[in-house]
C-alpha cells in the first residue's frame, strides 16, 4: 500500500517509531528533495531506495506509483517537512487512488483532523475546522450560517450516536455536497466512507472515532479568476484534477489558451 508519512517539522526528534519503520520497510520512498530526506534518513539509518516527487510532474509520478502498488510493492510518500497534501504534494496521487480503489494511509499524525483531510482525498489548498457541532437549538444553526457559503472544506469531529443528526442537519444547512467519513485513523479498521451528504450508506458502521470532511461552497468563477495564475492551477489540483486539467480549467475560467497558464506560471517563478 502507500503510506503518506508525517516528517518532523523541525526537530528530527518528533518523527514517531512507527514513520521510522514504514519508512525503513518500504520498497521506495518518493519525496519532494532527496537532498532534504537524506538528513532525516541518515539521522535513523533508513537506507530505503528514495525518488523524487514534486507538485509539477505529479500527475506523472502518481501514475507511476499507482503501477508500483498494483505491482504490490510498498511505496511512501514524503515530503520536505510535516504532512504531506497541506501545501505539499500528494492530492494528485490519493485521488488517483481513489479512483483505483488501492490501498493508502498515513503514518505519524498526531491530529485527527490533518490525518482525515489527507485520507478524504478533500480539496486540502483551503480548510476550516468546526470540531463537534454544538449540542443543539439556536447554536447549532449559527454554525450554518457560520460555514455554509464558505469555499473551504470543513472538518468536524462526530460521535457516533450523533453521525445520523449530524449528517441530515449538515445536508438541510449546505445542501447536497460530496463528504467523507473517515473512521479510526491509524487503528485496525481504518476506512473513509464516501457519500454526498446526506446519503450516507445504509451499511455505514457507526462505531468508533470519526471525523467528517464536507466539500466546501462551489468556487465562483470570478473568485478564482482574481487568483494568480498559479493559485488558480493549484486550487483545481487540490480539488483532485490531474495537473494539466487543472490548467485546462483554469484556462477556460480565464478565457485564455492553457499555454498562456503555463507561461504566467513560469513567468511568476522567474
Ligand atoms: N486532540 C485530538 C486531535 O488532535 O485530533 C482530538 C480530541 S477530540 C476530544 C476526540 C475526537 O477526535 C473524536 O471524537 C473523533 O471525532 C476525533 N478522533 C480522535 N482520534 C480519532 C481517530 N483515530 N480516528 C478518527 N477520529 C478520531
Amino acid at each position: 500500500m502507500l503510506s503518506i508519512v508525517v516528517t518532523p517539522i523541525g526537530n528530527l526528534g518528533d518523527i514517531t517509531v512507527r514513520a521510522i519503520e514504514t519508512l525503513k520497510n518500504a520498497d521506495v520512498v518518493y519525496c519532494e528533495d532527496t537532498r532534504h530526506s537524506a538528513i532525516l534518513f541518515s539521522r535513523y539509518g533508513i537506507t530505503t531506495p528514495v525518488r523524487v516527487y514534486e507538485k509539477f510532474g505529479e500527475a506523472r509520478a502518481a501514475e507511476t506509483i499507482v503501477e508500483e502498488l498494483k505491482n504490490g510493492r510498498n511505496v511512501a510518500l514524503v515530503s520536505d517537512a510535516g504532512t504531506p497534501l497541506i501545501s505539499d504534494p500528494g492530492a494528485v496521487l490519493v485521488n488517483a487512488l481513489i479512483r483505483e480503489g488501492l490501498e493508502y494511509t498515513v503514518v505519524g499524525s498526531g491530529c485527527a483532523a490533518i490525518s482525515a483531510l489527507v485520507l478524504s482525498g478533500a480539496d486540502t489548498s483551503a480548510f476550516c475546522f468546526v470540531g463537534f457541532l454544538p449540542e443543539k437549538g439556536a447554536a447549532r444553526k449559527k454554525i450554518a450560517e457560520r460555514f455554509a457559503c464558505l469555499e473551504a472544506t470543513l472538518v468536524f469531529y462526530v460521535a457516533p450516536h450523533d453521525l445520523a443528526e449530524t449528517v441530515t442537519y449538515l445536508a438541510e444547512a449546505f445542501g447536497r455536497r460530496k463528504a467523507v467519513l473517515v473512521r479510526e485513523i491509524s487503528k485496525l479498521h481504518e476506512e473513509c466512507v464516501r457519500f454526498v451528504l446526506p446519503d450516507l450508506p445504509p451499511d455505514t458502521v457507526v462505531k468508533g472515532e470519526m471525523v467528517l470532511v464536507v466539500e466546501g461552497a462551489p468556487p465562483r468563477g470570478e473568485e478564482l479568476c482574481s487568483l494568480s495564475a498559479e493559485d488558480h492551477v493549484a486550487h483545481y489540483v487540490g480539488t483532485g484534477m490531474t495537473e494539466k486539467d487543472a490548467m485546462k480549467a483554469a484556462a477556460r475560467d480565464r478565457g485564455v489558451s492553457k499555454s498562456e497558464i503555463y507561461a504566467q506560471i513560469k513567468g511568476a517563478k522567474r
